[in-house]
Order: structure tokens, then C-alpha cells, then sequence
């Protein structure tokens, strides 16, 4: 298992080395969705463009924006906050796409992982290099995967017209009303000094 190639020709051990470049460490979550993308994309016609859909905030969207073209930048990827350990990728000209699942129960056959990701055990007891070996190892066998159609979540966000918001002076989306997201109360900062 650890010899078999991701994407058609990269290493579990290349594999490693960028996620750790990315995303600052080897997370096995972030690991296990390299295996996630690798599966789904492989029962999607090569030619096909594709976009993404991910079911977590959590560790999967790296892995679809490391290996693939789709990020949540370019709206080619949509993040739905489910904190469901699945994603799906799909035909943007048909729909027709295939969603990729960790399955509980294979996943009871691989206690190492199934320990650390039903949270069983604590996660320090297990040390990183030995999950991620176990995680390599199982690979494929701890997911599910099926063929769906997208009905959700597809297409571009349309932009809305932009207007200056008359309590901070800064542009926004004029569809959220007649002041920005922030000075209408749902912001997430205040300014620290008056300056
Ligand atoms: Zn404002």
C-alpha cells in the first residue's frame, strides 16, 4: 500500500511533504482527503471539468485545493460547514459526479484510525507517524464512495453590485442592505484605538 501512487504518479511520501508545506504539519485528516480526491476523481471521466463540493471545514478542503485546481477562491470549490468527513466531485457541464464518504463501519477494521478519528483513544496516546502509516495503509478501504447528481451547492455565486457604505466609507455588496455586514451590528471586530 505504501508504494501505491496518488494522482497517477506521486509518492504517499511526496504526498506527505506537501501537505506539510501547506498546511504547516502532516495532518491525517488532511492526508486521508488526499485519498478522498484521489478516489473521486479517478471515477470521473479525465476530460471532464470538474468542480468540488466539501462537506467540512476541517483538514478536507486543503487537501482538494493542494491536488487539484479547485479552491475556494476561484468558486470552484463550495465548503458546506457539515462537519461531515466527505466530499464529492462532479461534471460541471452534466452534474453527473461521485461523492466520497469515511465509512464507519470499514473504518472499525482499522482500530489505529478508527481510535484517533472516533476520538476513542486520546489523540496524543497515538503518535503521529504510526496513524499516518496506518491511514496509508488502509487507504481506500475505510471509504465509501457512489455516483450522484448534484442537485445544490453548484454554479457561480453571482457578484452584486458594489456600494460605498455610508457608515465606514468602504466598498461592499450593496444586496446586504444600506450599511456593510459590519457596521449593521454582524461584524466580527471592533478598532482597537481611535486613530
Ligand atoms: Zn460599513
Amino acid at each position: 500500500m505504501k508504494d501505491r501512487k496518488f494522482f497517477g504518479n506521486k509518492s504517499s511520501d511526496e504526498i506527505i511533504k506537501t501537505i506539510q508545506e501547506f498546511h504547516g504539519w502532516a495532518a491525517p485528516g488532511v492526508i486521508i482527503g488526499a485519498i478522498m480526491v484521489d478516489y473521486a476523481l479517478e471515477n470521473l471521466p479525465a476530460e471532464a471539468e470538474k468542480d468540488a463540493i466539501v462537506e467540512t471545514t476541517h483538514c478536507l478542503p486543503d487537501s482538494i485545493q493542494l491536488f487539484t485546481p479547485c479552491t475556494f477562491g476561484n468558486g470552484w470549490m463550495k465548503v458546506a460547514d457539515w462537519d461531515r468527513f466527505a466530499l464529492t466531485f462532479y461534471d460541471k457541464k452534466t452534474l453527473n459526479g461521485f461523492r466520497v464518504w469515511l465509512d464507519p463501519e470499514k473504518l472499525k477494521h482499522f482500530t489505529v484510525v478508527n481510535n484517533w478519528y472516533m476520538r476513542l483513544v486520546p489523540k496524543k496516546s497515538i503518535p503521529l507517524e504510526v496513524l499516518n502509516e496506518a491511514i496509508l495503509s488502509a487507504g481506500r478501504d475505510m471509504l465509501s464512495g457512489k455516483k450522484v447528481t448534484v442537485t445544490g451547492l453548484y454554479g457561480k455565486k453571482e457578484k452584486n453590485n458594489i456600494s460605498i457604505c455610508s457608515g465606514c466609507g468602504e466598498p461592499y455588496s450593496a444586496s446586504t442592505g444600506a450599511l456593510c455586514q459590519q457596521c449593521s451590528g454582524h461584524g466580527y471586530f471592533k478598532y482597537s484605538s481611535a486613530e
